[in-house]
């Protein structure tokens, strides 16, 4: 059975609730096969869709899918230069909105569809599921943002996957405060509930008080970002009603970076629940996941998911053991893997190896056959005096440190060493906006903690404080914003 088919069984029941306002299946249905009308008849070009978390996010996307019209999620806080980028790679014809939507002139020569909130026609006939039904561009952690393109049977298996591994029921009320122009947000956290006839509450921006009612008030289920995780484990600290609200439900998911053990354990000695990672990409959507009843350890991001296949190999291609230690390069080999880039066929051909698609992220592999990240290729392997050296590691020493809000580590060049460690700070006090006190003292102090706990290559040459790490829309770090003129 398609998403669609899910959708046409209809039924009064709530399926989504947004700021904006609360559907019914009947009501999601009638405005899925309202919109899918009006992009009929608009033509056969791309629609690009004003992902605000609303109601019209919703019926678009779905409306897109029902007409076989590829949907491009546009992120409303993007400024005229990125959305000239999406718009001039993709060539959307179309833009759906939320009527009354102010949208900015970057998008005047697209004809606008406001969509519909209810309507009584019937589904048109299920398209072909193997044609592009998203495009879904990066996060841009990395560099400019590229246009992943999906088709439905991708995102449909991905989603069938996960339901299993989580038992993921039509009785779950998912909540999440995600934005709605990437893989977690929309394929995960919106398609998802669809997909299996459950519920969905989307509280708008992330707000940690929203969040712990939406859960008290019959949440079963959370996905969230690791910084939403550290916001809600240092409001747990002090404030019951988080606590309870994170302990009454049946699963907290995290993903898109990596949570910091220290935040892992502090909302399982809080709340009394291990938050569950899982790993992918845009380009292969989810490849990874910790089990519900499976082993659940801070760090780990699970094992393949069923149809999934994952290798962790050397530099030479050849397979590391699975023995908890030794660092390779992630491959993955999965159905839901993208189409392609959108107007880039020498990326798409250099994203595979013999069939493989090579992920540029680092891991190690368990016995067990959960893979453990290690970071990025490009900016979190540290080569330094012989010793490669992953940075998540040492972010983690920094991170548990009482004195430290958030820290970023990379290696820059160095005549000596190859690389040295680096370390980005920003200081509690910062974060908090109190003048930082006595800067060389704290940073001695931060290198002796890191050399303490790690072995003493690992320790940063230098710490630079920072009043904020600069961070996409997801939350990830940007670290190749990290570099030499950066000292604050
Ligand atoms: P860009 O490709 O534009 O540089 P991006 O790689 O951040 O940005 P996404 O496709 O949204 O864009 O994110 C995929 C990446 O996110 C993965 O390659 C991985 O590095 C990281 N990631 C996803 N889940 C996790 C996780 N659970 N733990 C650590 N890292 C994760
Ligand atoms: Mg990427």
């Amino acid at each position: 059975m398609t998403l669609l088919d899910v959708l046409a069984r209809g039924g009064t029941g709530e399926v989504v609730a947004m700021p904006d306002g609360v559907v019914s299946w009947n009501a999601l249905r009638g405005a899925t096969a309202a919109t899918a009308a009006l992009l009929a008849a608009a033509g056969e070009r791309p629609a690009a869709l004003w992902a605000t978390p609303s109601l019209a996010t919703v019926a678009g996307l779905l409306g897109g899918l029902a007409a076989g019209v590829p949907v491009i999620p546009l992120n409303p806080r993007s400024g005229p230069l990125d959305l000239g980028h999406v718009l001039g790679d993709a060539r959307p014809g179309t833009i759906l909105c939320a009527a009354g939507a102010a949208l900015p002139p970057a998008l005047a020569g697209l004809r606008r569809i406001d969509v519909p909130r209810d309507g009584d026609a019937a589904l048109p006939p299920v398209p072909d599921g193997t044609r592009p039904a998203l495009v879904m561009y990066t996060s841009g952690t990395t560099g400019p943002p590229k246009g992943v393109v999906l088709s439905r049977e991708a995102l449909e298996a991905n989603l069938d996957a996960l339901a299993g591994a989580w038992r993921w029921r039509a009785a779950d009320v998912l909540v999440q405060a995600l934005p709605l122009y990437h893989v977690h947000g929309l394929v995960l956290g919106t398609l998802g509930p669809v997909r299996v006839g459950g519920r969905l509450r989307h509280v708008g921006s992330f707000d940690v008080a929203a969040i712990a009612a939406a859960l008290a008030d019959g949440g079963t289920m959370l996905f969230g970002v690791p910084t939403m995780y550290r916001r809600l484990a240092d409001a747990a600290e002090h404030d019951a009603r988080v606590r309870d609200a994170l302990a009454g439900v049946r699963l907290l998911v995290s993903g898109s970076a990596a949570l910091l053990p220290s935040d892992h354990e502090r909302i399982e000695r809080l709340c009394g629940q291990r938050v569950a990672e899982r790993y992918g990409m845009s380009e292969t959507l989810i490849t990874t996941a910790v089990r519900v009843g499976g082993t659940v350890r801070a760090g780990y991001v699970g094992p393949p998911l069923p149809g999934v296949e994952l290798r962790v190999v050397d530099d030479a291609g050849a397979d590391v053991p699975a023995d908890d230690a030794t660092i390779g390069s992630v491959l993955v080999r999965t159905p839901s893997r993208l189409l392609e880039y959108l107007g880039q066929p020498e990326a798409t051909a250099a994203l595979f190896r013999d069939g493989w698609c090579v992920t540029g992220d680092l891991g190690v592999l368990a016995p067990d056959g959960a893979l453990r990240l290690v970071g990025r290729r490009s900016t979190d392997l540290i080569k330094t005096g012989g010793y490669r050296v992953g940075a998540p590691e040492i972010e983690a020493v920094l991170a548990a440190h009482p004195a430290v809000a958030e820290a970023a580590v990379r290696g820059l060049p160095d005549a000596d060493l190859g690389e040295r460690v680096i370390a980005w700070v920003v200081p509690r006090a910062a974060a908090e906006g109190r003048a930082g006190s006595d800067r060389d003292a704290a940073a001695r102090e931060l290198i002796d903690h890191v050399a303490a706990a790690l072995t003493p290559h690992k320790r940063p040459r230098e710490i630079r404080f920072l009043d904020a790490l600069p961070r996409n829309g997801m939350g990830k770090v940007q670290k190749h914003l990290l570099g030499d003129g950066e000292q604050a």
